[in-house]
């Protein structure tokens, strides 16, 4: 292979477009695709360093079961023979799949289908319940679909921009330049970012509201209120439930509740009532809470309630975290829904079983991430199959999860690392194709549909995620319904499967490209669904068919609460150089020396209090667990909180490891757990 590739970054959601071309010194230059329309050439760091992610050190290359390598025969065999074994003595509901936001669409596509489908139980969940399943839950309740109203272009287009729990500037850092850069050439366009901690997003924003951790449902809530006079009787269903409750919330009660001035709450509600266009982007910080559902509501509901939807420059504009945490909810990689956006209801489930010719269609929703382990624990599942993720690291309260695939029977690992925190607990590791190497798709946060193309030759004998399934299928006894060779043939019986009609509208409809030949799929441009059309208009004719819902929603603080043993909230995110669990940015040296090991930033008020200094090390600790960080004294933190990375995992920092601390405590619509706050206690180390 030595022409240069199109391809798609593997990083995070805003999904830019690659190219890789041969180096002299015999590797690959990366460089940014000028003609994707995500990002028009650029890249940011990790982007810009994956030609040094692509070496085989510590790659799995080989089936192992037992700790042994085997053939892939007999790891497929055996793997099926246990997995039957199960299923005969136990049911269908004692196996699960685990995936990822970073399996490709095609990937994602067969594992639902095995186990929805033809071993017929609803468990297959993905990380991606812990990053975005909330605005799933939030979009599907205001529309009745899961609809992303919005596009990267409406940045250009809108008058205010509201950045939510999100630090774009390093989790989405290709966006944040797009947005810079408009601020730069309008600077009229207002940015105002709602987040506890001084980001570097807050660089470019005309308002920083640093309000109480978890609050910020308050901020939309008042806003619906000053709205209201503007609003037609019953435009929408829940309407005067929500503005009841709204009506409750004046400026001072939202101002006393976020703790924040009233002069800036009234300034950003000013704003946001006088913008002609505005946009709301949200992400981590509203989704991984216990009340992140109604959080994303309470968005929506001020974009419904003043037309700031359906048109340029509009909308509320949930950034996903992976870089195919969209293509897993088109395919229904959650266990709460089924493929192509439908639901467990019972003319979905007839339709998927004509598809399919299947009689074994999942009926009922299966287990979210954090109940799924919790199951494994209790002895329950008895199989699970995680693919290309690691929560022994990325789960909260991860000694747990831990505890509980050590008593697992049967624990199947398909991952490119040989060694992570959870494939210790592997009977069964199949060795998977790593990006550079496999062929397919994904789709960005605004919908686009991008190649992943492979530039290098499958290592060893790993081979790619879908091809694994369908083995597995096979040796399950439906050879017929998993006969793919490509994963073209893949990618054609999905889009086919799209575009029936939901909710008066076709809102998931990519199937004028099922017919496509795999000269024509090899080729396929980014594209974004709807793909006759485009978001807007579409989302008008959708409104026209039917009422869209404001959700009542009451503003509640976060279920972690401070006490004299554990007076500080410990929040989480994202750094700029690293990526998830470090498997793969934790091996480029560069990478590393921006933020050399977990660190706890703290308000220099608290650091006084608690004794800590700059540079000493710290012992966090919370009901849960316990984890060690340097101390860096920052008046980016507001007091009484403090702010550690997500990344570490056992091999870059035994003791660093912040899921530790954190408590499974949920969402109760989305099963999204409340990653970002926890009350912890500190102390010198
Ligand atoms: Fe990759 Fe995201 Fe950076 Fe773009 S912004 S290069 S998708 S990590």
């Amino acid at each position: 292979m030595n022409s240069v590739v199109r391809t798609t970054c593997p990083y995070c959601g805003v999904g830019c477009g690659v190219e890789a071309r041969p180096a002299e010194n015999g590797g690959y230059e990366i460089t940014g695709d000028k003609h994707h329309p995500a990002n028009f050439g650029r890249l940011c760091v990790k982007g810009a360093a994956l030609g040094e992610t692509l070496g085989l050190d510590g790659r799995l290359l080989y089936p192992e079961v037992g700790g042994e390598r085997v053939s892939w025969d007999a790891a497929l065999d055996e793997t099926a023979n246990r997995l039957q074994a199960i299923i005969n003595e136990f049911g269908p509901k004692a196996v699960a799949f685990y995936a990822s936001g970073q399996l490709l669409t095609e990937d994602y596509y067969a594992a639902n289908k095995l186990m929805k489908g033809f071993i017929g139980a609803g468990n297959i969940d993905t990380n991606s319940r812990l990053c975005m399943s909330s605005a799933v839950v939030g979009y599907k309740r205001a529309f009745g679909a899961d609809f992303v109203p919005c596009s990267y272009e409406d940045l250009e287009q809108t008058d205010l921009v509201i950045l939510v729990g999100s630090n774009a500037a390093w989790a989405h850092p290709v966006l944040y330049q797009r947005l810079a850069q408009v601020k730069k050439l309008r600077p009229q366009m207002k940015v105002v970012v709602i987040d506890p901690r001084r980001t570097a997003t807050c660089d470019i924003a005309d308002l920083h509201l640093a309000l109480r951790p978890g609050s910020d449902a308050a901020l939309f809530v008042g806003l619906l209120n000053i709205l209201q006079p503007s609003l037609a009787i019953n435009s929408f269903d829940g309407q005067n439930a929500a503005l009841e409750i709204a009506a409750e919330w004046s400026l001072e009660k939202c101002a006393d509740f976020c703790q924040l001035e009233s002069a800036a709450v009234q300034t950003f509600w000013q704003w946001f009532t006088q913008a002609n266009r505005a946009m709301t982007l949200y992400t981590m910080g509203i989704n991984q809470s216990s009340s992140g559902s109604d959080k994303c509501n309470a968005i929506i509901n001020v974009h419904l309630a003043s037309g700031k939807i359906g048109r340029g420059g509009c909308g509320p504009f949930s950034l996903t975290g992976q870089p195919n945490a969209m293509g897993g909810r088109e395919v229904g990689g959650l266990a709460n829904q089924l493929a192509c956006h439908m639901n467990f209801e019972p003319a979905d489930i007839a339709r998927l079983g004509r598809f399919w010719g299947s009689e074994r269609i999942a009926e009922t929703p299966g287990l979210m991430a954090v109940e799924l382990f919790e199951a494994i624990g209790r002895g329950e599942v008895k199989a699970v199959w995680i693919m290309g993720t690691n929560p022994v690291v990325s789960l909260p309260d991860n000694s747990r999860v831990a505890q509980a695939l050590a008593r697992c029977p049967l624990v199947i690992v398909s991952d490119v690392v040989c060694e992570t925190d959870t494939s210790r607990f592997a009977s069964v590791k199949f060795p998977a194709l790593a990006w550079g190497e496999k062929n397919g798709t994904v789709t960005n946060s605004e919908r686009r549909i991008s190649r992943q193309r492979a530039f290098l030759p499958a290592p060893g004998e790993a081979r790619a995620d879908w091809w694994m399934v369908a083995q597995i299928a096979r040796r399950l006894g439906y050879r017929e319904a998993f006969d793919w060779q490509h994963p073209q043939q893949i990618f054609s019986e999905h889009a086919a499967l799209s575009g029936y009609e939901n909710n008066g509208t076709r809102a998931f409809d990519i199937s004028n490209l099922a017919y496509m030949t795999s000269e024509q799929y090899d080729a396929l441009e980014p594209v974004r669904w709807p793909v006759s059309g485009d978001a807007h208009s579409s989302f008008k004719s959708w409104r026209e068919n039917g009422k869209f819902q404001l959700l009542p929603v009451e503003p509640v603080l976060p279920q972690a609460k401070v006490d004299h043993y554990y007076p500080l909230i410990l929040n989480s995110g994202r750094i700029r150089d690293q990526w998830h669990t470090m498997t793969r940015t934790g091996s480029v040296p560069r990478l590393m020396q921006h933020i050399t090991m977990p660190i706890m930033e703290i308000h220099p008020r608290d650091a006084k209090r608690y004794g800590v200094t700059h540079e000493g090390l710290v012992r966090v600790a919370s009901r849960s667990g316990g984890m060690v960080a340097k101390v860096r004294v920052s008046e980016s933190q507001l007091p009484g909180n403090v702010f550690v990375p997500m990344h570490w995992n056992q091999q870059f920092a035994r003791k660093g490891q912040i899921n530790s601390l954190v408590a499974s405590v949920c969402d109760p619509h989305s099963g999204q757990p409340e990653s970002k706050q926890t009350a912890v206690r500190i102390q010198r180390w």
